[in-house]
């Protein structure tokens, strides 16, 4: 099941996409409990659908029966996706967790020995943004970069848990950019000022269930900028696998319903390439991993001027 976060007629609602169709649950689990006399709701955002999702994605299912069942009789319960807009899957998760240098040729690009332990870094949710949304450079940045990524999005609470029980608290996969300011990471001790700028974690567009992915670790990933390619690998090349980052993190902090974990960029970032490569005004970025979908981002630089007032109300402060 995709599912996916839109806006329709400026009211939010989830749904599944197939193909270019979005068929609106919300709207379908009315016209089901009307006919079949029961009581049952489909949650407005997906992160209460996560929560519930033991009972809710057998239940969805009950309702995706019920549509091609009826597919001729319903109106109104899909819509094509030039006439909704898609939102950030999730807005507010309490996690969201990176893996840094986790593709052994990313290593290699940056000159930094493959690590023994996943490196752990975060953004916060400030930085979440949807498919199609503008990318904002920070005023206090001119090296931008991108990094296509594979998350996993956590459905069932994980507190000390093994590799063998890992896959067991995964909902689903989606795809994220891990948007960093190059001058800003590398200014710091740590990463996370230069990583969690606003805007800086496009994440979308749909979750897809684990069910629909046979095997996370066999995933054709690639990131497009202006349509020429600048990464393409496969998420076999993962150094450490999701169930070890899984079990690993869970055994100091607990893995909530909704929580998502990046799983690190392969090679071809913009601080790897000679000469390099950062973002600009106007610049689009499209992400794809086989089986999940392609997601879509454009760059917006601050105007000089607004750069020029940002530093003169800094110097009357
Ligand atoms: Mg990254």
């Amino acid at each position: 099941m995709n599912l996916s976060s839109f806006l329709y007629e400026s009211k939010k609602y989830i749904g599944v996409l197939q193909g270019d169709q979005m068929i609106n649950l919300t709207l379908l689990n009315d016209l089901y409990k009307k006919q079949h006399l029961v009581d049952s709701t489909i949650p407005a955002n997906l992160e209460q659908f996560i929560e519930n999702h033991e009972t809710l994605i057998p239940y969805a299912e009950k309702l995706l029966e019920y549509f091609d069942e009826n597919r001729l009789e319903i109106q109104g319960v899909t819509c094509s996706l030039s006439e909704v807009d898609i939102l950030a899957p999730l807005t507010k998760p309490e996690k969201i967790i990176c893996v840094g240098l986790n593709y052994l040729d990313h290593c290699k690009e940056t000159g930094m020995e493959p690590p023994a332990a996943p490196v752990i870094f975060s953004k916060y949710a400030n930085a979440i943004i949807g498919h199609k949304e503008d990318i904002e450079c920070p005023v206090n940045s001119n090296q931008v970069d991108f990094e296509a990524e594979l998350v996993v999005v956590i459905g069932k609470e994980a507190k000390r848990i093994s590799e063998e029980d890992a896959e067991g608290h995964v909902f689903g996969y989606t795809i994220m950019n891990d948007v960093s300011a190059r001058d800003i990471q590398f200014a710091d001790g740590q990463w996370v000022r230069g990583k969690s700028p606003d805007t800086f974690a496009p994440i979308g567009p749909v979750i897809v269930t684990k069910d629909q992915i046979e095997d996370p670790h066999q995933l054709d990933i690639s990131l497009t900028l202006n349509g020429e390619i600048m990464q393409q690998s496969n998420t076999k090349n993962l150094i450490h696998r999701i169930p070890a980052i899984i079990s690993y993190l869970s055994q100091s902090m607990t893995l909530k319903p909704g929580d998502i974990i990046a799983t690190g960029t392969p090679p071809g970032v913009g601080m790897g390439r000679d000469p390099k490569v950062w973002l600009n005004e106007g610049d689009e970025l499209s992400i794809t991993i086989e089986h999940i979908g392609t997601l879509t981002n454009f760059v917006k630089k601050t105007a000089a001027s607004e750069k020029n007032s940002s530093k003169e109300s800094l110097l009357s402060n």
